[in-house]
């Protein structure tokens, strides 16, 4: 690929972080090529090279198929942990990372919990368990 062929896209890393930051929604892409569809920033497809990826709103509830519990978090989070920082398989596709503060020990949390994505005046991607009463979606 020259450098006259460099996919470009109508959105910037900016535009992507400040979707769920400012307007409480959740952004990725789908690739018009494969269909993948991805949590994460890029210009072109992760997985066959497509450029021109297509920005689509994801689902803000999912499932979750990682997680361990954050002791030692970062400055933004020092009042918050321990807390889990979960990767979630959202409904429809796409996996994102994010922090769960309802969650403090591993036993409160298992592979296959169903979350749903809580806007948070915090950075990153905040989720709660469904079964979380008190942030029931
Ligand atoms: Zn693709």
């Amino acid at each position: 690929m020259s450098a006259e062929e460099l996919p470009t896209a109508p959105h910037t890393i900016h535009d992507w972080f400040h979707g769920y930051e400012e307007e409480g929604k959740l952004r990725g892409f789908t690739c018009p090529n494969c269909g993948l569809r991805t949590a994460t920033w890029g210009l072109a497809c992760q997985r066959c090279g497509k450029a021109d990826l297509i920005e689509v709103e994801l689902s803000g509830r999912g499932t979750v198929v990682a997680f361990t519990i954050l002791a030692v978090p970062g400055d933004d989070f020092l009042n918050d942990a321990p807390y889990a920082y979960v990767v979630v398989e959202l409904d429809g596709g796409g996996r994102i990372t994010g922090w769960m503060p309802t969650v403090r020990e591993a036993s409160q949390m298992a592979i296959g919990d169903r979350v749903h994505y809580v806007p948070s005046y915090k950075p990153g991607v905040q989720f709660a368990k469904d079964s979380d009463a008190r942030s029931a979606p």
